[in-house]
């Protein structure tokens, strides 16, 4: 009798080193890849205490880019590559949330080929083999960035953001601090949160999903499920922030490979021209596409429910829904600014490549739907 499975592949390139105090090892690692460092980071994050220090234990002239800014652009990747090109850089290191991240690998890769880094984003040309390591140590609980192949990069004169996807994306080495998490805001706490839930939900749902994955995500949504509303309750949680840090890394490693679905192809208009961060976008649309993708998912259904603590998908939609309420995300369109002679342009917008991959057809009708209840 034939196996019903399709033939997949899973592959995780970055090393992986998770801990609290994980970053006393940074010197030693990054050492092993190069000796002239570049340090990346946000503006807000380069005041932090533990992360002023970074630069420092890296040499006593290494220079700092701190001109990343929340949803990163191509303008900012090129300021980086010509950074890293001015110093004969052959390392960089990345501390911060996603967007200092995604900026980086980027860069890596810019800094050697040539820039405008325009030229390879939405629909350019494709990014050949060169470019520099990179260490990814993750200041948020969410997006996954210091284990995926993505970098999201905005471009404000098209109006575009968009993932570019590129294997020399994985960064060199992913070196999670938890401790690192601890300053975190209550609304970026909540928002990455939601970031990590919805990698691990729609890893598993996707089209493309497979064993490896399904077992990562599975895993996220626990530690989801047992951790976050601790870590909202109580920032300095340090098993908490322990635990949001580990579903943060599960939930990457869960949709790397079978890329996201229909609630992050939404997310991107609401992030797009509504500004809502990344996290707080996907998490508009989760509970309702998990209630909408019930009927598509069977016993498989009931396991990713399972690992919430539910009985079935539509009680894991109830528990999502108030988790989010409670954690002060907004519910509705019409808190974001959303009318609804705006519903046909935010429908249109919401078919990214990434809704094929939902387990469930979505047509616009049905979204449109799903939007005017929103509202
Ligand atoms: P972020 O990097 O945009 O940071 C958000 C804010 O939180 C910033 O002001 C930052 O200074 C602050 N912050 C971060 N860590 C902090 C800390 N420890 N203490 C105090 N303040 C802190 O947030 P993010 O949600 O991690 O990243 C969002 C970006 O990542 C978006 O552009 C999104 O599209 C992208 N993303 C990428 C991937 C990927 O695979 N590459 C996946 C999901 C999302």
């Amino acid at each position: 009798m034939a196996a019903d499975s399709t033939p997949w592949t899973y592959r995780q390139p970055t090393e992986i080193v998770f801990g609290a105090g994980a970053r006393e090892r940074l010197p030693e690692i990054t050492g092993r890849l190069g000796s002239s460092p570049v340090f990346v980071t946000d503006g807000g994050l380069v005041e932090l205490p533990l992360i002023a220090e970074l630069p420092a234990l890296l040499g006593e002239d290494t220079p700092v880019f701190a001109d990343v800014a929340p949803n990163p652009t191509v303008g900012m990747v090129d300021a980086l590559a010509e950074l890293i090109r001015e110093r004969g850089a052959d390392v960089v290191v990345a501390a911060g949330g996603g967007s200092s991240l995604d900026c980086a690998k980027a860069a890596c890769s810019v800094a050697l080929q040539g820039g405008p880094a325009r030229r390879y984003h939405s629909g350019g040309e494709a990014l050949d083999e060169r470019h520099l390591p990179l260490v990814a140590m993750p200041t948020t609980a969410g997006t996954g960035s210091e284990v995926t192949p993505n970098s999201v990069l905005g471009d404000p004169e098209k109006g575009v953001k968009a993932p570019v996807v590129h294997d020399n994306f994985f960064p060199t080495t992913a070196l999670i601090d938890p401790e690192l998490t601890h300053s975190m805001p209550r609304g970026v706490t909540a928002s990455t949160g939601f970031d990590a839930l919805s990698h691990a939900v729609e890893g598993y749902w996707s089209r493309n999903h497979q064993p490896i994955c399904d077992t990562l995500a599975l895993r996220a949504v626990e530690l989801v499920f047992d951790h976050l509303e601790d870590v909202l309750e109580d920032g300095a949680d340090a098993t908490a922030r322990e635990g949001m840090s580990l579903a943060a890394l599960l939930g990457g490693m869960a949709f790397q490979a079978p890329q996201n679905a229909a609630v992050h192809a939404c997310s991107f208009p609401f992030s797009a021209s509504y500004h809502l961060p990344h996290g707080a976008a996907c998490a508009m649309t989760l509970d309702h596409f998990i209630r909408f993708n019930a009927p598509a998912m069977g016993e498989r259904g009931v396991a990713l429910a399972r690992a919430a603590g539910c009985e079935d998908m539509e009680r894991l939609a109830d528990e999502v829904a108030r988790m989010k309420a409670e954690a002060g995300l907004p519910t509705t369109l019409s808190e974001i600014g959303v009318a609804d002679d705006d519903i046909p342009a935010i429908v249109e917008a919401s078919f990214h490549p990434l809704m094929d991959n939902n387990p469930r057809e979505v047509t616009p009708d049905a979204l449109t739907e799903m939007y005017r209840r929103l509202l």
